[in-house]
């Protein structure tokens, strides 16, 4: 038992997070900045934290991640960050050839006050940004928020090169939101399958989910170009998926290029991409593919064949809001009971939306923004579950109380696949509800009497 002194007592705790169900922004920031196409994130802090960014994306998509540092010693951290970052900007620029340099702040250079916009109009004034090459920044302390609002600033700092003229392009613009590489490959095919052309986001695929080639590129051929970002000020209008992520982004780029935006739920499960498909059919002006017609069929198809198993089974989840929010609404449709609900970041919103989703339900939902693991740890003790959702930092919680874990969300640490293979959309669904039968129905099998085990279930 690696958690054996969570106590089943829960008492009131409000000065300390213990097992934390979220990361620092920087981690969310560099995430973002590596689905620009060409670009080098750059950590504007010591470079124990851009280490630390580093490893936590390498470790989850299974890829080196090349990041830049202003390498802050004991001087930065004294006098600022201004010197070592208008140094660093010359020698990246110089070295590594990137198209754009996208810097986030950490907590010290945060405490310390460094203005990142008046640092990058000196490195203009001071030639260091070459003709062509871009800089933009986002502010990301890490005492507040979490990864998720990170990543939202990082791409609500990618509207900087939006531009409007005369002439739409006929394209809508999706922010996908944190998803894996994987789903924002599947979410192009929905769009392409709806006839939508679109311009993605930030986006990861072809970056972090890219073939070994036997050739290292520095910066591979995927992600948003620079052509492609300054378009966005052009288009018909955007999706924003997730009200965390991507809404901030959406609405900026409203304000400045009057591009009009809808906020949606990222298509996890069945009703959440009934509504992203129906939102590109009514952009677009055109029916849903027969395509997708199949794939939701199949989807519904397999969720009814398998009713009997999910059925009232009770599960706790925890993870980013944008996710959780859209992954409860899938298990209702599933007919499972979603007992325990947390995130690690903060936002009242969440608990509202929570209880709207389950508030005809016959049971009763423990939910919790800015929460962490241990209190959710604490509930399922109270209140067991057949199934927990989580991160792999759920397994120690999953080994301790004997419930199967779905591992969904970030990081994943210790298993493989999440960068290839969508959750998103109704083939993503097919996946999520395959991963949670298998579960369900392979503990079905070691927990049966002999006389109950059947060759088919
Ligand atoms: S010091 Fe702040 S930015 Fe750096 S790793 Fe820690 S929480 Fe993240």
């Amino acid at each position: 038992m690696l958690l054996r002194h969570t106590p089943k007592e829960i008492g009131e705790r409000k000065a300390v997070n213990i097992n934390p169900a979220k990361t620092c922004q920087p981690v969310g920031a560099m995430y973002a900045a590596l689905g620009i196409h060409g670009c080098l994130p750059h950590s504007h802090g010591s470079q124990g934290c851009c280490s630390y960014h580093r490893s936590a994306l390498t470790r989850h998509y299974k890829e080196p991640i090349s990041a830049s540092t202003s390498s802050f010693t004991e001087g930065a951290s004294v006098f600022g960050g201004q010197a070592n970052l208008l140094q660093g900007i010359n020698n990246i620029f110089s070295v590594y050839e990137p198209d754009v340099i996208a810097i986030h702040t950490t907590c010290l250079s945060e405490t310390i006050g460094d203005d990142l916009p008046q640092i990058k109009k000196k490195a203009e004034q001071e030639g260091k940004i070459p003709e062509g090459k871009y800089v933009i920044g986002a502010s990301t302390p890490s005492y507040q928020g979490s990864h998720v609002t990170g990543f939202s600033n990082m791409v609500k700092a990618m509207v900087d090169f939006s531009e409007k003229t005369d002439t739409k392009n006929g394209k809508v613009n999706i922010i996908p939101g944190w998803v894996e590489p994987s789903d924002m490959e599947e979410i192009k095919r929905m769009a392409k399958l709806t006839g939508v052309d679109t311009i993605m986001f930030p986006d990861t695929s072809g970056v972090l989910n890219g073939p070994m080639t036997g050739e290292y590129k520095m910066f591979p051929a995927g992600g948003t170009t620079i052509e492609e970002l300054k378009s966005t000020g052009d288009s018909v209008g955007t999706l924003a998926l997730g009200e965390w992520c991507s809404a901030d982004a959406a609405r900026t780029l409203d304000k400045k290029c009057k591009v009009p935006c809808k906020v949606l739920d990222i298509p996890f499960g069945l009703k959440a991409t009934d509504r992203f498909v129906d939102t590109m059919r009514t952009v677009a002006g055109v029916s849903v593919s027969d395509e997708l017609v199949y794939e939701r069929g199949q989807l519904v198809d397999m969720l009814t064949d398998n009713h009997q198993w999910t059925y009232k089974k009770k599960v706790a989840i925890a993870g980013d809001p944008d996710h959780v929010i859209a992954m409860v609404e899938f298990l209702l449709t599933l007919g499972m009971e979603p007992v325990h609900v947390v995130t690690g970041t903060p936002g009242k919103k969440f608990e509202k939306r929570i209880k709207e989703l389950t508030k005809d339900k016959d049971f009763e939902v423990n939910v919790k923004a800015r929460g962490d693991l241990f209190l959710l740890h604490q509930w399922i003790k109270n209140e067991p579950v057949d199934l927990l959702i989580c991160n792999t930092y759920g397994k120690y919680i999953a080994r301790d109380e004997d419930v199967p874990l779905l591992r969904w969300g970030f990081p994943i640490l210790d298993r493989q696949g999440h960068q290839y293979f969508p959750t998103v959309g109704y083939k993503g669904g097919l996946r999520l509800l395959e991963k949670i039968l298998g579960l369900l129905l392979d503990r079905k099998d070691r927990d049966s009497s002999e006389t109950k085990f059947e060759l088919v279930l």
